[in-house]
């Protein structure tokens, strides 16, 4: 496969649809009407002269003829070219952001032009920042959590190197006060907020096992990836459900491992996940688990290779031992398997990878 690492935010940031259109495609049958460039269709080659949009505040376009859809500048190269979206985002990654001469890469539609259009260029960089994209900030403060907390040593059974890895622990006043805190930072390992776990039984009924800060955005995070993408190197990432499968993988030795922090993994965290040579997804052997797993491996498909195991009815992750579950990450590598059923009785191949 491809090595090339590509870096969708940056794409999505620098890359104006007003540039591929007109830098890259050298469209010349565009014309401007505000903030839009209006004019036949170059996804689909089409001639009705008002069929296409394309949005320059929101760097979308739109084809309300043959296409009807449309997208950003990434979609853009990938429908027109019949590619993926990685290979797309690689190809605009290589003419606007690399600088290193592989302007080749254009296939101009129409006849190559001079460089100047009817007087109206567009800057040189685009960084007209579409909606400043969501984040979560930075958090400043440090809770001081205990450790040594019988609900990790004892009912969890983690040793305490991987306790102090994740930095968990008891945590006794504040808003967590009574449950198991787990930092949470962000891809580039800033600390952005602490999920609370609950730990007596009513409490969990009556509000769920974990309580996540207000305004905390969770689906533009993917817990652990700034520690499992340092820890991948060659090998891909891991898809799990929740927390403790990270912990407990963790401690088996499989240390690339990510979770969404629950079953559904949104869009953004699918985007973080398209730098992986490839994802495993290992989600819980449950009903939500199958479902979040199939609708996770549909969002990840065009973006980066995926595998995908289905877990015995009633397991997790960490219900297999570490021998397991390292030769059924290494195994489906290797033998290049990308559907599989695991039990603790039998293994069952699915569907061999393409
Ligand atoms: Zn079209």
């Amino acid at each position: 496969m491809k090595n090339n690492w590509v870096n969708f935010a940056d794409i999505r940031k620098r890359v104006s649809i007003e540039d591929v259109l007109l830098k890259f495609y050298r469209l010349e049958n565009l014309h401007r009407d505000g903030k839009k460039l209006i004019g036949p269709c170059p996804v689909h080659n089409g001639d009705s002269p008002r069929a296409f949009h394309a949005d320059l505040d929101k760097n979308l376009w739109h084809c309300f003829s043959k296409c009807q859809g449309g997208g950003n500048a990434i979609d853009l190269v990938a429908k027109k070219e019949d590619l993926s979206i990685r290979d797309a985002a690689l190809k605009l990654q290589a003419f606007f952001l690399s600088g290193e001469g592989t302007r080749d890469v254009v296939k101009p539609t129409a006849p190559t032009k001079t460089a100047n259009d009817e007087g109206k260029r567009s800057a040189p960089t685009p960084s007209d920042d579409e909606e400043a994209p969501e984040e979560n900030a930075p958090l400043n403060v440090k809770l001081d959590l205990k450790g040594d907390h019988p609900h990790l040593i004892h009912d969890r059974a983690l040793k305490p190197a991987t306790i102090e890895r994740f930095g968990i622990g008891y945590c006794s006043r504040g808003m967590l006060r009574g449950m198991i805190a787990i930092p949470i930072h962000d891809d580039e390992g800033q600390l952005v907020a602490y999920a609370g776990r609950r730990l007596k039984p009513q409490d969990i009924k009556e509000h769920g096992k974990y309580r996540f800060p207000k305004g905390f955005k969770k689906e533009l995070v993917l817990y652990n990836l700034h520690r499992a993408k340092t820890e991948a190197g060659e090998h891909g990432l891991i898809l799990v459900e929740g927390f403790f499968s990270v912990f407990k993988l963790s401690e088996a030795g499989l240390t690339n491992v990510v979770a969404p922090m629950g079953c559904e993994l949104s869009d953004s965290q699918a985007r973080l996940l398209a730098d992986a040579k490839e994802v495993f997804i290992l989600f819980d052997g449950n009903d939500a688990g199958y479902s979040g797993a199939a609708k996770a491996k549909d969002k990840l498909a065009p973006l980066v290779p995926v595998r995908i195991v289905k877990l015995e009815e009633g397991t997790e992750p960490e219900s297999f031992s570490p021998q397991a579950l390292r030769w059924l990450v290494n195994g489906m590598s290797r033998l290049d398997i990308a559907d599989i059923s695991f039990s603790r009785r039998r293994t069952e191949v699915k569907s061999p990878a393409l």
